[in-house]
């Protein structure tokens, strides 16, 4: 043991206890003395935590609890752990996301979501020193699920009060229960508690399970999704279901039965030919399956009747009995065909009068004796 003088980087002399072989001594040495002196830094370290006091109280941070000395350099701890997850930027997120299993299947804004919860959380000035020494690879996986769960219930409480505002009771409902139709762009989802009566209901709408909810993908020939989802809101209502709908339109068009009715009969083009594929969704139609048959050149393919453009006037003739729709593409194939009537070239054929077969031989033995002779040897 022995006891070395020098000056402290602050101009301070002072004297460092150093301890160890000779060789390490010189370096332990001034490694010491390049620091502050022992009462330069306590001060500083003071100055330090009055400052992190005031920039708190500037940046509007809960108080935080515990013994004045805790709460003084917790202070100041808070305020490093704010500015380390400052400076982990979306970049670094970026490049960290797949090398650490912490951030799998977070975003950016999950950070500073999981930082915003600690900072209002964690008011214990215990907390910033206990933690003082911790990663934000650590903080992320120590509090992603809290912080992200909040954030998921108080969107919960706000989707609960705004499905509230927009369910509708029918007079007589046999249960209080809510179904929630939502309507995307081309699809409709429906779902509620097991009920053997709502399942019969969306079934029989061409709904089918997703394994989450019954679900309808809507098309050109069965849309539109406001005319769909009016319709089986006020089917459902009528089974005295209580149902939610955001949109207010669609709503009030399910309470007053105000919605086009699907259009179950179709006239598509058949794919890369030049037919109609004419087309009904009820089952079991023999009588329409006939009507359709006695269409000319018709066939049975692949669930439906087949006719080639050429007979597109009956078709429209059928159509027009029968209540049946054609669909853009079916509508173009008849466009094209017509013009391309139109463009066909129209022409008086010559008629040719049939004269009768002549007998070559015969000709040129009338004809005389000169090339006869000739054929003699
Ligand atoms: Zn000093």
């Amino acid at each position: 043991m022995a006891w070395y003088c020098g000056t402290y980087s602050c101009g301070h002399e002072g004297r460092v206890n150093v301890i160890g072989p000779s060789k390490e001594r010189e370096w332990k040495i001034d490694r010491a003395f390049s620091k502050m002196c022992p009462d330069c830094y306590k001060a500083q370290l003071e100055e330090e935590n009055q400052k992190a006091i005031e920039l708190a109280k500037e940046m509007e941070l809960p108080d935080l609890q515990g013994s004045e000395k805790q709460v003084a350099w917790a202070n100041t701890l808070r305020l490093k752990l704010i500015e380390k997850f400052d400076k982990f930027t979306e970049k670094d997120f970026d490049e960290v996301k797949g090398l650490f299993p912490e951030f799998d299947n977070l975003i950016y804004d999950d950070v500073l979501k999981i930082k915003d919860y600690i900072i209002l959380n964690k008011t214990k000035a215990s907390f910033y020193i206990d933690n003082r020494n911790e990663s934000i690879r650590y903080f992320v996986e120590t509090y992603k699920k809290q912080a992200l769960e909040v954030n998921n219930e108080t969107e919960k409480a706000m989707l609960d009060d705004i499905k509230t505002e927009s369910t509708v009771f029918p007079e007589e409902r046999i249960t209080d229960v809510p179904v929630e139709i939502t309507v995307l762009e081309d699809k409709i989802t429906v779902s509620t508690e097991k009920n053997d009566d709502f399942k019969t209901i969306v079934k029989n709408l061409g709904y089918s399970w997703s394994g989450k909810s019954w679900d309808r993908k809507i098309t050109k020939t069965n849309g539109p999704v406001s005319e769909r989802s009016a319709e089986l809101g006020n089917k459902l209502l009528n089974a005295g279901f209580p149902i939610v709908i955001f949109d207010e339109e669609i709503r009030q068009k399910a309470i007053n039965g105000d919605f086009e009715p699907e259009c179950k009969r179709w006239i598509f083009r058949r794919k890369n030919t030049d037919c109609f594929a004419i087309n009904w969704t009820e089952r079991d139609n023999d009588d329409l399956y006939k009507k359709a048959r006695s269409l000319p050149g018709s066939k049975w393919s692949n669930g439906s009747v087949l006719v080639r453009v050429n007979h597109y006037q009956e078709v429209e003739e059928f159509a027009e009995l029968y209540g049946f729709r054609f669909t853009e593409a079916a509508k173009e194939l008849i466009d094209t065909y017509k013009k391309s009537l139109e463009k066909a070239t129209v022409v008086k054929p010559a008629k040719v009068e049939e004269t009768e077969l002549k007998d070559g031989l015969q000709e040129i033995l009338e004809s005389g004796d000169d090339i006869l002779d000739d054929l003699k040897d």
